[in-house]
C-alpha cells in the first residue's frame, strides 16, 4: 500500500541515509531537521499537503536531513521512479533550475549544522562541490539563457529581417511566388541560424511576438512586391508570398483573427498568401484540421512544408483539405544518390496528384535533381540552384530578368 502511518516522534528517515521514497502529509506534521540529540536544529516543521524527502530522489544524492514525526502522521509514498520519470521528461533548463537549487539548499543545510556545531567548521560557499555545473549541459543550457535574453531584445529592436526564396514553375521556369525567411543580425553574435533561434523560440512563448513580426512585415513586403508587378504591368493574381507558421503561432486561439487583422491593415488579398505549416500541428488534429478550414475558407491556401518528416501518419490526409505538399529538403538532396530517396520522392507526388495537390520541391541544388523532379511532375521548384534567399530589393530585380 503506499500509505504509510507514523507514530508521535518516530523517524522517518535519518540525514545521510539513501533517498528512496518521498511522502505527501495527508494528516499529522513532520519536523525536518539537522544533526542529532540536542545539537539538532529544526529545518522546518510540515503539515497537510507539504511534500517532503524529495530532493535526494531528484538527484540521487543521500538525504540531507532528517524527518521525524511530531504528532501520528498518514502520509502518502511517492516512489522514487514516479518522481524520476518527472524529472527526465523536463526540459533540461528546467533539470537545471532544480538541481541549483537543490544544491544551494544543501549547502544552506550544511552551513546550519555547522553553525550549532562548535566542533564542525564553516564550509566555504566557495569550495563547495557544484554537481550540475559538471554537467555537460550545463554549458550549452547557460548559452541557451543568454541567447533567449537575446532574442528578446532583437524582437523589440528590430534586428530580425525577412529575406526571400523565389519559388519556380519547373515547367516554365518562371517565378510564382516567394518564400518568407526569418533572419537574426545580432550586434554581439552576428547572424544566428534560424534553426538555432527558431527553435528556441518556439520552446518559449517569444515566437507569438515573433510570429506577428513576421506576418507584418511579409503582409508589408507583397504589398512592395505588388507594386513592382504593377509598375512593370505585370500585376499577377496568382503570385504569391509563402509564410512559416511555427506551431505554437498556429495553435494561438486568436491566430485566424490575428491574421485577418493584418491583411486588411496591409490591403493585401488572402489568396495571395501561402501559409507554411508542418505535421507536427497535425498532433492536435481536430484542433489543426478546424484552423486550417477557417484559413482555406477565408482564401489562404496553406501548404504542408517539411513533408514526410514529421509526424508520419497520413490520417490527417484523408480528414483534413490542404492546398499543396512541400516535400522535404533532406529528400531531394538525396534524390540522385540513393535509390530509395527517389522512389519515396516519386510516391510522394504520386500520391499527391491523386489527391489534386500540387507539390513543391525545397534544396534543389543541382540541374539532375531538377531534371529528375520534372520527370516525376513535380509543379514547383525552390533552392540554391535557382537563387538563395535574398533581400527584399534584390528579390524584387530577380523578378525583372
Ligand atoms: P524551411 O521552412 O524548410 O525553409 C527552407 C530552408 O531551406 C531555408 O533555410 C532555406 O534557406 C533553405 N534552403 C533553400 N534552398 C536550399 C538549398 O538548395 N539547399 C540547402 N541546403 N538549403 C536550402 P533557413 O532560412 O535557414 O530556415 C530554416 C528553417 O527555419 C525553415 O525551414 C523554417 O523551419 C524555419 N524558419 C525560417 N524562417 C521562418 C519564419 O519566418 N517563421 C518560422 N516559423 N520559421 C521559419
Ligand atoms: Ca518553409
Ligand atoms: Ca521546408
Ligand atoms: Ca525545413
Amino acid at each position: 500500500c503506499n500509505i504509510r502511518l507514523f507514530a508521535e516522534s518516530e523517524t522517518i528517515f535519518t540525514e545521510g541515509s539513501a533517498a528512496d521514497k518521498a511522502y505527501i502529509i495527508e494528516s499529522g506534521y513532520v519536523e525536518i531537521f539537522v544533526g542529532s540529540g540536542h545539537d539538532s536544529i529544526q529545518l522546518n516543521v510540515l503539515g497537510p499537503g507539504d511534500i517532503f524527502g524529495e530532493m535526494g530522489i531528484i538527484d540521487a544524492s543521500p538525504r540531507s536531513a532528517s524527518a521525524k514525526a511530531l504528532s501520528p502522521c498518514r502520509c502518502i509514498v511517492v516512489s522514487a521512479a514516479q518522481i524520476a520519470e518527472r524529472i527526465e521528461s523536463s526540459s533540461p533548463m528546467v533539470r537545471l533550475f532544480i538541481s541549483m537549487s537543490l544544491h544551494r539548499n544543501r549547502a544552506y543545510n550544511t552551513y546550519i549544522k555547522a553553525l550549532s556545531n562548535p566542533h564542525i567548521g564553516l564550509p566555504s560557499p566557495a569550495i563547495t562541490e557544484k554537481a550540475y555545473a559538471r554537467s555537460q549541459q550545463h554549458q550549452q543550457i547557460l548559452d541557451d539563457i543568454k541567447l533567449e535574453s537575446d532574442l528578446q531584445n532583437a524582437v523589440r529592436n528590430d534586428e530580425l529581417s525577412l529575406v526571400y526564396q523565389p519559388l519556380l514553375n519547373l515547367t516554365t521556369g518562371a517565378i510564382v511566388g516567394f518564400e518568407a525567411l526569418l533572419r537574426w543580425q545580432c550586434p554581439q553574435r552576428g547572424s544566428v541560424t534560424p534553426q538555432r533561434f527558431i527553435t528556441l523560440a518556439e520552446e518559449t512563448s517569444l515566437i507569438l511576438p515573433m510570429g506577428d513580426w513576421i506576418l507584418d512585415h511579409s503582409c508589408a513586403d507583397l504589398c512592395r512586391f505588388q507594386r513592382h508587378l504593377e509598375g512593370r504591368d505585370q500585376s499577377r493574381a496568382d503570385f504569391f508570398i509563402s509564410i512559416n507558421i511555427s506551431v505554437r503561432q498556429f495553435q494561438q486561439p486568436d491566430f485566424f483573427e490575428r491574421l485577418i487583422a493584418c491583411t486588411q491593415r496591409h490591403g493585401v488579398d488572402a489568396q495571395q498568401i501561402k501559409l507554411e505549416v508542418t505535421e507536427r500541428i497535425f498532433l492536435n488534429e481536430a484542433e489543426a484540421i478546424n484552423s486550417i478550414g477557417k484559413c482555406r475558407a477565408a482564401g489562404f491556401e496553406v501548404s504542408l512544408d517539411d513533408f514526410g518528416t514529421g509526424y508520419s501518419s497520413l490520417n490527417y490526409l484523408e480528414r483534413c483539405e490542404i492546398d499543396c505538399l512541400k516535400i522535404d529538403q533532406s529528400f531531394i538532396q538525396k534524390l540522385c544518390s540513393s535509390d530509395r530517396a527517389k522512389i519515396l520522392v516519386g510516391s510522394i507526388i504520386d500520391i499527391a496528384r491523386q489527391l489534386g495537390l500540387p507539390t513543391v520541391a525545397e534544396g534543389i541544388e543541382t540541374p539532375a535533381q531538377m531534371a529528375a523532379l520534372k520527370s516525376m511532375g513535380c509543379d514547383i521548384g525552390q533552392g540554391f540552384l535557382f537563387s538563395r534567399p535574398l533581400p527584399l530589393n534584390e528579390a524584387l530585380a530577380l523578378l525583372d530578368q
